[in-house]
């Protein structure tokens, strides 16, 4: 058989043709072949949701004047200098507003302590939110104390309203910080400051301790219609907590002038899981964590005697729980202080008149 000249050619530029386009064809896989599959494509639609829901709340993060890095980080490595936000180097404890919840019947036994203790270095910025007009009371504090007209009673309902009247206090002060505590509750207002310091008050924060180690999970009866669940961390009330101005003027719809009440009465939660369902659940504002607050609910005892004046807040067991208490070598027997809160005093404040290891005045 004779093939001429131009019929080779005319097979030569075919053949030619068909090896580029087989070549052409295989390019995508022998790539796709030397890469690991794209987290998105291996998923199955839950762990898709969850990448997606992990990306949007970066994005959210990140708009409010986060990084991306900073928002996955946890509080324990929190840097307000790498983020390009000043920490107030300068907090003064002017700045905060300290709230205790307090009623007739403690008024003795656990105020009395509490004033002679850590409210004597923060009068002014110290209020007690109780239930009734006690003259004695209101001799010692005058106008810092505040007689909420809320019922003398351990309900859901009656520490909402204790609380709400706390909150709406608050906003009317110009202070930076709210911080609330119950009146079994030491505070160390210098801890205090050097935690919150290391915030901008204009951030959005929410510190406290977890009561539990998971979050809360309930019906969302207030954005929803009560079919859906949400899931919430809140701080508990017993160990104390504190939240940014910012954020706290955020909570306005659902906390203030009396929302706070309708709000708790919604979800039928006391008032600090109310707090944590409105900053975590309406204004998906993450708490943060912290292990400086503490409550009677955990043992007081463990801590470690090195790290307790660094603490923000201590507390004591009741009467079922007496011997649930800090163990500080002081100068006073747990006779002389059942509570331990007088010794921790006197190791902060050595110079106090009443602390036996006074320094004498030259
Ligand atoms: N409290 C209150 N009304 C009451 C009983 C308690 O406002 O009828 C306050 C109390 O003063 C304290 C807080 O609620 O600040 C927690 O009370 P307690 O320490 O007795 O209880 P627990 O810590 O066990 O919840
Ligand atoms: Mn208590």
């Amino acid at each position: 058989m004779k093939i001429s000249c131009a019929g080779m050619t005319r097979i030569g530029f075919l053949l030619s043709v068909s090896v580029c386009v087989v070549f052409v064809l295989f390019i995508p896989w022998i790539k796709l072949g030397s890469l690991k599959p794209h987290p998105l494509l291996a998923c199955n639609i839950t762990c898709s949701n969850r990448y997606i829901k992990s990306r949007l709340e970066v994005s959210r993060l990140s708009a409010r004047g986060h990084n991306q890095s900073a928002a996955l980080r946890g509080w324990k490595n929190y840097n307000p200098q790498g983020l390009g936000l000043k920490a107030n180097a300068s907090l003064q404890i002017e700045d905060v507003f300290i709230a205790i919840k307090t009623t007739r019947k403690y008024h003795r036994s656990r105020l009395d302590l509490l004033l002679q203790t850590w409210i004597s270095k923060a009068k002014e910025q110290t209020f007690i939110f109780t239930d009734w007009e006690d003259q004695e009371l209101r001799q010692k504090a005058g106008n810092q104390m505040v007689n909420t007209n809320c019922s003398a009673v351990h309900t859901r309902q009656a520490l909402c309203c204790k609380m709400s009247v706390e909150y709406d206090k608050f906003v009317l002060s110009s202070k930076k910080w709210f911080c609330h505590l119950d009146d079994d509750n030491y505070l160390n207002l210098r801890a205090m400051l050097n935690l919150l310091s290391a915030f901008p008050h204009n951030a959005d924060v929410y510190v406290g301790r977890p009561s539990l180690d998971h979050p809360v999970e309930t019906l969302d009866r207030v954005k929803g219609d009560g079919s859906a669940s949400l899931k919430f961390w809140f701080a508990t009330g017993g160990a104390g907590f504190c939240i940014s101005r910012g954020l706290a003027l955020k909570m306005s719809p659902w906390a203030s002038m009396g929302n706070f009440i309708s709000t708790g009465e919604k979800i039928r939660l006391p008032d600090d899981c109310t707090i944590g369902y409105i900053i975590e659940g309406m204004l998906e504002v993450k708490m943060q964590h912290s292990n400086l607050f503490h409550s009677h609910l955990e043992n007081l005892q463990k801590l470690p005697q090195s790290s307790l004046l660094q603490q923000v807040t201590l507390s004591y067991g009741g009467p079922e729980n007496r011997r649930n208490v800090v163990r500080v070598a002081g100068s006073f027997s747990l006779d002389q202080d059942p509570t331990r809160f007088k010794s921790i005093h006197c190791l902060l404040y050595p110079d106090t008149s009443w602390c036996p290891n006074k320094k004498p005045s030259p």
